[in-house]
């Protein structure tokens, strides 16, 4: 007789609950996703044909087009090949003497194992069109090699990511996901920290680029952040990055950008990466890792239920579906937050470096020697823009312009 009530009670308190989730959710969201980017920007717009030239611009949209045509057949095909190793792929196993998560991390490698020989014909036929429009001078041997080398990082993270779940779900069958979340943030904590030391191999960087950076630093009010040169052998178009944090906060600039670029314009890059550090943009992405770590591996958690749960070996070729079609639906959203940030680092740079023309030449360059279409269909640029368009990021510095009174 007293079951109801109490049921009652347990699902007002559960309802209560995902109420003050969805809102602690919506109010982390919000928060991070504000920046010093000034509200109301006049909203210019920059036509193409002032970036590219006519040739130009139809190359680089004729080259960008078969790009993405590319990434949207091949996304498809790898969820269905996904999906045919989730119902099948359990069979290959079945045997398996390696106990519970031994055999859950085989058959979590055999599905990478499968991906990476089903996406390799994309890769060389992107490579390919690279290397026919003189994007990249890397030659197939080196490309599979570093591919290979690549695959090897998958299979080391995917065992370990099944260490963790499949270690939790003994004890905790399908609550695996909170404590699992948590050491997944926990995890990308520590990869932003040693993550200056896993982009390609760096040299010192000339004493100017150390000079001009130290003092970017200085005007952002931000501590010493080391910078370094990668030395990608012009294999690569010019590039920059920032990674680590705290005490391994560095800039990598590619020697592409040092080779192709005057003082002014690497000035306008060093300042923007300057801005991730000193706008904490490495913290904030772990933080909007979070937010979308603990739902998805809820998600994970609740997909494979019927697979027995994560401490199934079997239920792994289905998780392993489950987390690509997740990463594919949050890709417009992790996409939107990318943007969010570069845009904000941008508008650092102008503000430090007063040279809106330098960076201007910046983008018209990155779009010249990239084949960079500036501005890209609405579709591509949701799916696949890391960075605000070109066009956008142009019409920012003739803001930045503007409200400055020049
Ligand atoms: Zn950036």
């Amino acid at each position: 007789m007293a079951r109801r009530p109490t049921r009652a009670l347990l699902l007002g308190a559960l309802f209560l609950l995902a109420v003050g989730l969805v809102a602690g959710w919506s109010l982390s969201a919000w928060a991070l996703w504000q920046t010093e980017v000034p509200d109301g920007l006049d909203p210019l717009t920059v036509p193409d044909s002032e970036i590219l030239s006519p040739d130009l611009l139809d190359e680089a949209r004729s080259y960008e087009t078969f790009l993405r045509v590319l990434f949207l057949v091949s996304l498809v095909v790898v969820i269905v090949a996904l999906a045919l190793y989730a119902r099948f792929g359990g069979r290959f196993v079945r045997e398996s003497a390696a106990g519970r998560i031994g055999t859950g991390m085989l058959l979590g490698m055999l599905g990478l194992a499968f991906l990476w020989i089903v996406d390799i014909p994309f890769g060389l036929a992107a490579l390919w069109w690279e290397r026919r429009h003189d994007v990249s001078e890397l030659d197939y041997g080196t490309w599979l090699a570093e591919n290979w080398l690549a695959l090897g990082g998958e299979f080391l993270f995917v065992c370990l990511a099944l260490l963790v779940v499949m270690g939790l779900a003994g004890p905790l069958r399908d609550w695996w996901w909170i404590p699992g979340g948590a050491v997944f943030v926990a995890l990308a904590l520590l990869f932003t920290f040693v993550s200056p030391y896993l982009l390609p191999a760096q040299v010192d960087a000339p004493p100017d680029v150390v000079a001009e950076t130290r003092s970017l630093a200085e005007e952002q009010d931000v501590g010493e952040i080391d910078v370094r040169v990668a030395d990608v052998d012009s294999y690569e178009s010019p590039n920059a990055a920032a990674a680590g944090l705290g005490p391994t906060r560095r800039i990598v600039v590619w020697d592409t950008l040092l080779e192709s670029f005057g003082d002014d314009e690497v000035r306008v890059v060093l300042a923007h990466e300057v801005g991730h550090h000193s706008r904490e943009h490495l913290w904030k992405s772990v933080a909007w890792y979070a937010l979308f770590a603990f739902p998805g591996a809820f998600l994970i958690a609740w997909t494979t239920r019927r697979r027995g749960g994560m401490r199934e070996p079997t239920a792994v070729p289905l998780a392993l579906l489950v987390f690509v079609a997740l990463q594919t639906v949050a890709l417009p959203a992790q996409n939107a937050i990318t943007r969010n940030l570069e845009a904000e680092a941008d508008w650092v740079a102008l503000e430090t470096t007063e040279d809106p023309d330098a960076a201007r030449d910046l983008f018209a360059g990155f779009s010249e020697q990239g084949l960079i279409d500036p501005s890209p269909p609405t579709w591509a640029y949701a799916l696949m823009e890391t960075h605000p368009a070109i066009a956008e990021r142009i019409a920012m510095a003739e803001a930045w312009e503007l409200r400055a009174g020049r």
